[in-house]
């Protein structure tokens, strides 16, 4: 398939006549072919209104018929072949084996997708049928079934080019639950998002499905972004990107004549824990697994460890020794855009320009473009606590180390953090009660608590949430990974005394979807 630098709006091409982006190698600084039109607000109009004209059937689609959608997505982001991993990877300087991994994950979320929308749990259906003979009131027959907000859209993520852009998590949920998506497609990988585009446009018309279901735009310096977000037919919001980006379209989607959710991934430090027995007995193999997990993709994660909690002593230092020694071996990794590069420099130089902080190691250097040197620093726990910018996310392979004078400073740190969407614990059993304290903080602050393991891999499944409070995500009450994350596109509509013949086939009394159902405060199939 050839890339043309077109925009997609329903099953039309376009070509967009406002500013062109130009997507750049990081690892060459090249720059790569074509040139992408961004679009303009009539485009955004166009797309909009599309998406608005397919919402009420493509909502009333047979849960077979959107699975297979689902399914098709996944079909056709297959069947462009390596052409899809070659231009991925020259657009993020990301590795073969991570874009193919990348690749199946994201295929993998549609079909998760596919079984959700098939199984009928998301509609949540419940039924309190009449009781005309109640005392000292009858109650009237009320049916509950979740329905989907309206046209979502979609701004795709620069770190996760398949799994978290045009076809990723948001769009594969907001799809599954009945919402037509546009996508802003990120700047910094335009001919991936063509192509994926295109196999989602392949799968519209393949199903028969309204045309109006999948739009793709691009734009850069806001304009695109911003129309969008303000379009009166946009019932919600799906980002992953930088904190400044995502207050912006918070605040464009809050003061709408019609305010609108934007469910907003943003940043996180993912704290870990070292509790004292767990460095005291494992110390060395922790430092290993820490840096592993710290520099894994350059650090481009926004679940990366930024953050080390443990208290001063001789097995801390052993830590730090240990950890300055795996580090400093680790070769520079390209970064997936000059600017989120820049953006890393400037953090570490933030933190080296601070008094209250000690540089530990830093990973090889190198003269090539937009690499990353991983980098280890300490701070104590008072000069963490009296300094606000040392909890900013540094996004990169970089993590600071608080050094606490006792278990109880943990707590303190703890209470100190931002929201977070991970928290770690290294314990053993003997660290049990001393994290018994942390836990309450972990839980009002993390939207996952994790034990001996690391926060980077984040599983696609049912019981994940990759959520927090604010400023890991703009709303704690949802997940962007995981079936959970459908919930977010959904809303409640409770049915009263509607005949039969009226009411949708999830609350019909014959039960026709053969779905779960909470009858009468009883589960029944
Ligand atoms: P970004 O700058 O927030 O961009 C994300 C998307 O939002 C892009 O499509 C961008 O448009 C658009 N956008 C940004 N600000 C906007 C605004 N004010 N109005 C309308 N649209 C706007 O994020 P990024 O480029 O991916 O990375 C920049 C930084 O974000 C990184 O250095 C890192 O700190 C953070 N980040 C965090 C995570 C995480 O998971 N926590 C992931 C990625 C990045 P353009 O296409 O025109 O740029």
């Amino acid at each position: 398939m050839t890339i043309l630098g077109e925009m997609l709006i329903g099953s039309r091409t376009v070509k967009g006549t406002s500013k062109a982006i130009q997507a750049i190698n990081p690892a060459t600084n090249e720059n790569l072919e074509p040139l992408f039109g961004g679009g303009s607000k009539e485009d955004v109009d166009a797309a909009a209104e599309l998406a608005w004209a397919a919402f009420d059937s493509f909502r009333e689609t047979d849960p077979e018929t959107r699975a297979r959608f689902l399914e098709t997505c996944a079909d056709e982001i297959l069947a462009l072949g390596d052409e899809l991993v070659q231009r991925a990877m020259a657009e993020t300087g990301l590795p073969q084996a991570r874009i193919e991994g990348e690749r199946g994950r994201t295929m993998n979320q549609l079909r998760l997708f596919a079984s959700v929308v098939r199984s009928g749990n998301y509609l949540d259906v419940r039924i309190d049928p009449a009781m005309p003979e109640r005392q000292p009131l009858p109650r009237n027959d009320l049916r509950l079934r979740m329905i989907p907000l309206g046209p979502v859209a979609v701004f795709g993520a620069s770190n996760f080019p398949l799994a978290f852009s045009v076809a990723g998590g948001d769009t594969a949920s907001a799809l599954a639950a009945g919402c037509p998506v546009v996508v802003k497609a990120h700047s910094a990988h335009p001919g991936t998002s063509e192509l994926v585009g295109r196999a989602i446009q392949a799968a519209v018309a393949k199903c028969q499905l309204p045309e109006g279901v999948f739009s793709l735009l691009f734009g850069s310096g806001n304009e695109v972004g911003v129309e969008l977000v303000k379009h009166p037919r946009i019932k919600a919001v799906g980002f992953t990107g930088s904190r400044a980006g995502g207050t912006a379209l918070m605040e464009q989607a809050a003061k709408r004549p019609e305010p609108i959710p934007v469910y907003a991934e943003m940043c996180s430090i993912n704290p870990v824990f070292l509790m004292p027995q767990a460095l005291n007995a494992r110390g060395e193999a922790i430092a290993k697994g820490f840096v592993g997990s710290l520099t894994m993709g350059a650090g481009q994660f926004c679940t990366n460890p930024g953050l080390v909690i443990a208290q001063s002593g001789a097995e801390l230092d052993t830590f730090l020794e240990v950890a300055a020694a795996e580090l400093s071996k680790v070769a520079t990794q390209t970064m997936l855009t000059p600017g989120i590069f820049s953006a890393y420099c400037s953090g570490v130089d933030r933190l080296k320009g601070n008094a209250g902080v000690r540089e530990v190691a830093v990973g090889q250097g190198s003269d090539a473009p937009n690499q990353c040197r991983a980098g280890l620093y300490v701070t104590s726990a008072e000069a963490f606590i009296a300094d606000e910018s040392l909890g900013d996310e540094v996004f990169g392979s970089t993590s600071l180390v608080i050094e606490c004078k006792s278990v109880a400073d943990f707590v303190r740190v703890a209470e100190h953090l931002e929201g977070q969407l991970t928290a770690t614990l290294q314990l053993e059993d003997a660290d049990i009660e001393a994290a018994r304290a942390l836990l309450p903080v972990l839980e009002r602050k993390a939207g996952r608590i994790l034990c001996n393991g690391y926060p980077t891999g984040v599983e696609v499944c049912h019981a994940m949430v990759h959520g927090g409070p604010f400023p890991a995500t703009s709303d704690s009450r949802t997940t962007s990974v995981g079936s959970a994350a459908i919930n977010r596109f959904l809303r409640p509509v409770c049915y009263q005394d509607l005949p039969q013949a009226l009411l949708p086939e999830a609350i019909k009394d014959s039960n026709p979807l053969g779905i779960r159902r909470l009858v009468d405060g009883q589960d029944q199939r």
